[in-house]
């Protein structure tokens, strides 16, 4: 008793100190004290199973013990922690290991530009980049896709909500329909081909096309390989620079390192962040093709790019997990596992509902919003975290540890199951 009333007396702290902006502590209302794996531990003593993790950050789970030995070890070193983008044994080391473990064994050939923390700094960037290499401006971005919160990002970014709280007009971005946005009849990449050839379609030059391979906050929406490539062919006859954010859907997400693999795309800049660093730390991060390296020396500048703790942990997390196949493997084959499950439970509804994703990254498409936030609501009370997306938050979205153990992704699935079952007896029409 004693327990739930401070819990009540924090949430009231939080509610009279912290900005009306806050958002993720007002879906799970809890004060979360620790973290292990895939379990969230509350201040009250609940057991959480996290299948958000931190949005995609969390890919090898919270305070990955075997990531932490490196930390510490370089904490109790004093080795530099902070030292503005000077050079460290850190960098050096955190470069040379991408390099050999992961562009070289895919034949990828790129240069490192560390940028501010955010995700929305790496995106800033990079767009600035496009522009300066071409001389143009405008971007194409997608329905649904979502870049970040900074005005270049979030003018890139599909979600009206948040581009309303912008307070300016956004410009320099054409949106165009994402794979399958028409429907299954019409090829997004023909239209798009279409107004880029047509001298008289109202459609700048482009300076870059910019996506996400599936949509993490637009709906856990999928592109395919055909489309992806097709992209891919469309923006360098336009001259135009090939990007991908592979944010959220980077660091083995969908199975392999990056979200584009499958597809054998070369985008002609990669943006990392999220799980980048392993273990939570912020990192970001550009991998640009030489030949588009057009900066002159601090034009994109910042106080916390490569933050060298990040980069030890981010070192760590490749050298566990990425010096072979079976991470990857065992990340394609929990895939299956739930997405098979997910299916089971869609058919159990009469196909009311579809399920969608690749690799770890699993949607889960309740079509009514009310529904997918009643079924979130009582996971949470169940002892599960589940995140909403989609354009009405209609999607609940999957997104468990890549080391999460089945017997914990089982869990969650069940706790999901009868969240959902509950909620469409609550929310049933009568
Ligand atoms: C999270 C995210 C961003 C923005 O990253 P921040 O660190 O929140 O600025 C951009 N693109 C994608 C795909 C993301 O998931």
């Amino acid at each position: 008793m004693a327990g739930a009333t401070s819990a009540s007396r924090n949430m009231e702290t939080l509610e009279a100190l912290e900005s009306r902006v806050r958002a993720y502590s007002r879906s799970f209302p809890a004060i979360f004290s620790r973290a292990c794996g895939s379990i969230m531990l509350t201040e009250d003593g609940r057991k959480v199973v996290d299948f958000l993790c931190g949005a995609g950050t969390l890919n090898y789970g919270h305070n990955n013990h075997r990531l932490k030995a490196a930390i510490a070890d370089y904490l109790a070193s004093d080795a530099v922690i902070h030292g503005l983008d000077m050079a460290t044994p850190a960098k050096l080391e955190f470069m040379e290991t991408f390099n050999s473990l992961i562009l070289r064994r895919r034949d990828l050939q790129y240069r490192f530009q560390f940028t501010g923390p955010t995700g929305a700094n790496a995106i800033e960037a990079a767009i600035k980049l496009a522009r300066k290499v071409t001389g143009r401006q405008n971007i194409i971005s997608f329905t649904n896709g979502y870049h970040g919160m900074s005005l270049g990002a979030i003018a890139a970014s599909g979600n009206r909500y948040y581009r309303t709280a912008s307070g300016v007009s956004l410009s320099g971005v054409t949106f165009m329909p994402y794979d399958g946005y028409l429907g299954p009849d019409v090829d997004a990449a023909e239209y798009l081909q279409k107004l880029l050839g047509d001298e008289s379609s109202g459609l700048d030059r482009p300076a870059a096309i910019l996506l996400e391979t599936v949509q993490g906050e637009g709906g856990i929406n999928v592109a395919r390989k055909e489309w992806l490539q097709s992209i891919q062919t469309i923006a360098t006859n336009a001259g135009a620079l090939f990007i991908v954010d592979d944010i959220q859907m980077g660091c083995g997400r969908t199975g392999e390192f990056f979200s584009f693999e499958f597809a054998d795309l070369s985008p002609d800049i990669v943006v990392l962040s999220k799980s980048l660093s392993g273990y939570g730390l912020p990192l970001s991060m550009l991998l640009i093709k030489e030949e588009c390296d057009a900066w002159q020396p601090g034009e994109h500048t910042g106080t916390f790019r490569g933050n060298n703790l990040a980069l030890v942990s981010a070192t760590a997390a490749l050298d566990l997990y990425w010096r072979d196949d079976i991470f990857s493997q065992g990340v394609q084959r929990t895939g299956e596992v739930m997405r098979h499950r997910l299916e089971a439970i869609a058919t159990r509804y009469g196909n009311r509902f579809s399920v969608r994703g690749r690799g770890m990254a699993l949607g889960f498409d309740c079509e009514m919003s009310e529904l997918a936030a009643t079924t979130a609501c009582k996971a949470f009370e169940k002892g599960l975290i589940v995140e909403r997306c989609g354009p009405v938050d209609q999607v609940i979205k999957f997104l468990p540890a890549l080391t999460i153990d089945s017997e914990t992704l089982n869990d969650g699935l069940e706790i999901f199951e009868h969240s959902l079952d509950e909620a469409l007896k609550q929310t049933r029409p009568s």
